[in-house]
């Protein structure tokens, strides 16, 4: 069974910043074909190097992404979820590595949308269809702890 990872996890340089979040596990993964890399922010349109944004609830308490210039970026990140689970679907891929305390593939914690740094209980547009769409999420630190906990036992 293939995951699911964050692209710059596996070493793609597709933050917002134009920089990756590489993980060296992920990355061997990657390249021996145990895991499909996808950008969902990328996937939806967007460029690289692009606006920073945040997730944060509207006045209805609907999610919408807003980038840091003011404007509303909740349209691509929406397709770029869409398009990040048509992948996962098409691979029959149940599970998924993604980057903690992104607004697109945050999971359990991600910034409040203030471009503080302050993290709120919350998961990012893409991990938020996944879990709805019965894929399984970690983030790379919990897929860290899980490898070292394999290691330790066998
Ligand atoms: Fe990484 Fe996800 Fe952000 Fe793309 S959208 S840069 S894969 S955290």
């Amino acid at each position: 069974m293939k995951y699911i990872v964050s692209a710059c996890l596996a070493g793609e340089r597709c933050r917002y910043d134009g920089n990756s979040n590489t993980n060296d596990t992920i990355k061997v993964m990657v390249e021996n074909n145990l895991a499909i890399p996808v950008c969902p922010e990328v996937l939806g349109g967007l460029p690289v190097p692009r606006v920073r944004c945040e997730l944060r609830k509207n006045n209805n308490g609907c999610p919408e992404i807003k980038g840091k210039d003011g404007n509303d970026y909740t349209e691509p990140f929406t397709r770029g979820a869409l398009l990040s689970l048509e992948t996962a679907k098409k691979n029959g891929t149940t599970q998924a590595i993604l980057k903690s305390k992104s607004p697109s593939c945050g999971f359990g914690f991600i910034y409040d949308g203030t471009f503080s740094g302050k993290l709120i209980e919350g998961n990012g547009i893409t991990a938020d269809l996944f879990i709805k769409s019965g894929i399984k999420i970690f983030t790379e630190q919990e897929f860290e702890k899980l490898q070292s906990a394999v290691k330790t036992t066998s």
